[in-house]
């Protein structure tokens, strides 16, 4: 390691900034933010520093510095890209023993200006050790992504327990494996979920509990999650978070193998997937097996394709849970239509189309479908049906018997957003025969309206070999 990484106390501190461009703009900005006096020394300073020009601990001096400016000074920036000023700056500053940094002159720097992600309290930077900055750029980029926004929240929400836990917890150690318990368990769960009141009564109830022995019979939690409709890059942070944080899984026969994959390794993994007429498990079943499984201490993941409460009878499974007063959350997931949507260029909604859509289910018992048709055959409105796909034909039938327009445009998408996805179009009358042709078998959205009109045009991904739309949009061209 060529550089020690330190973070700096400069509160009340002298800074002294030369130059008046966009770098020393941003050298301001950090010591302003971290609390220090900075001097900016430049003839004309660029508008980068209009909005900090009220700042009470800045001062501007439009003039160059002198080795009297460097008095009582912390750390010296250069940012002026003048080789002389450099020069005079790095030197001056080294003979007052002040730490110098000169932007993009190496031999210039004592120390070097991190990239850094900011969830203040909790700061993480980042540093190439001046070989290649723009490496450090990247990778601050990727960690962004990966550390919640409200990480920053949670440890300044935690550093107000730190005297208590200390008080009560004298050893290093276990004081150590308190604050992981907490952090990585429900307390944090349920502060970065916004529920600020519970996580404090949890931390407080585990502390009091430390040492006693019924804190080794904590109860688990269970996460109901959406896993979103098969494209593991559409799954949610905390969705990835979680799953990488559970001791079992439950999951459906919609979750993709390719999300499945994203389990934490060693999680044990239990399918209680249904199938239309073969039920592997009942609902109220898999409900009981939650509880049962978070009662023994064990952070149970339910992970469902989509979201859990469109059609997926997550509100069901999770009614227990609160019987047993098992902490649980639920996690959004794209639901299926939204995806399909996407990924087939169809807008569910259009200014020149539709204003509305209504998401409905076919899944008709005994073959009766049962559906509002006052409702979903409006002027303007798409329609989006989960589960149509063994009842496609009386489903048509039924639309034009309510009086639809067998030529409305219609669409199915077998597999949304999974790489064997298949777009067919037709319209109300055709739909069933094309999915016939293109044997569609697999997991579908049906969408019908006009806005379906718009897939020739907004289709942005390459159809599989077996997509009848593109199949019949080559054979036009043919002839
Ligand atoms: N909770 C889920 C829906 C469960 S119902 C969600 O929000 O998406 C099951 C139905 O969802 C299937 O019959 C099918 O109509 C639809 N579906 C789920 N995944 C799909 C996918 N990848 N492509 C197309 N339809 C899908």
């Amino acid at each position: 390691m060529d550089f020690l990484p330190v973070f700096l106390d400069i509160k009340g501190k002298r800074v002294l900034v030369d130059g008046g461009g966009t770098v020393a703009a941003r050298r301001v900005q950090s010591a302003l933010k971290a609390g220090a006096n900075v001097s900016v020394f430049d003839q004309n300073p660029g508008d980068e520093f209009a909005p900090l020009l009220s700042h009470d601990n800045l001062t501007i001096h439009n003039r160059l510095p002198q080795a009297s400016d460097f008095d009582d000074v912390i750390i010296a920036y250069g940012a002026s890209e003048d080789p002389a000023r450099d020069k005079f700056l790095a030197q001056t500053a080294r003979q007052k023993k002040i730490l110098v940094n000169v932007a993009d002159v190496f031999e210039y720097c004592d120390f070097i200006t991190p990239s850094v992600v900011d969830r203040s309290p909790l700061v993480v930077a980042i540093s190439s050790s001046g070989t290649a900055p723009v490496i450090a750029r990247i990778m601050r980029a990727r960690i962004e992504s990966l550390i919640p926004a409200t990480y920053g929240r949670l440890a300044e929400f935690l550093g107000g327990f730190r005297q208590a836990v200390a008080d009560k917890i004298s050893s290093t150690v276990d004081r150590r494996h308190f604050w992981e318990r907490v952090i990585d368990g429900p307390v944090g769960d349920l502060f970065l979920a916004g529920d600020q009141k519970n996580a404090e009564q949890r931390l407080l109830s585990s502390l009091e509990k430390v040492g006693k022995q019924e804190s080794k019979a904590n109860t688990g939690e269970v996460y109901l999650v959406g896993a979103g409709p098969g494209d593991p890059d559409l799954l949610t942070f905390r969705a990835l978070r979680l799953m990488q944080r559970a001791d079992v899984v439950l999951y459906d026969r919609l979750v993709s193998d390719d999300i499945l994959t994203l389990v934490r390794r060693d999680a044990e993994r239990i399918n209680v997937g249904k199938r239309p007429k073969n039920h592997t498990m009942e609902q109220q079943d898999i409900s009981q097996m939650l509880a049962d499984l978070a009662l023994k201490g064990k952070r149970v993941l339910r992970l469902k394709g989509g979201d859990p409460f469109i059609f997926g009878r997550g509100g069901e499974e999770i009614e227990k849970l609160g019987q047993h007063n098992i902490p649980f959350q639920v996690v959004p997931g794209i639901t299926a239509s939204i995806g399909a949507a996407s990924y087939a260029g169809i807008p569910l909604t259009h200014r020149d189309h539709a204003q509305s859509c209504i998401f409905i289910t076919a899944h008709g018992k005994d073959g009766v479908l049962n559906l509002d048709w006052d409702a979903l055959l409006r002027p303007s409105q798409t329609v989006a049906i989960y589960m149509g796909l063994s009842n496609l034909q009386q489903l048509a039938k039924e639309f034009v018997a309510h009086g639809a327009d067998p030529n409305v445009p219609a669409a199915l998408i077998e597999n949304a957003t999974c790489s064997n996805q298949q777009v067919v179009i037709g319209t109300v009358k055709t739909l069933f025969d094309e999915a016939t042709k293109a044997k569609v078998k697999g997991p579908s959205i049906i969408i019908i309206g006009d806005v379906v009109k718009l897939h020739s045009q907004l289709k942005w991904i390459t159809p599989t070999q077996n997509d009848t739309h593109a199949m019949s949009l080559q054979a036009q061209k043919r002839l």
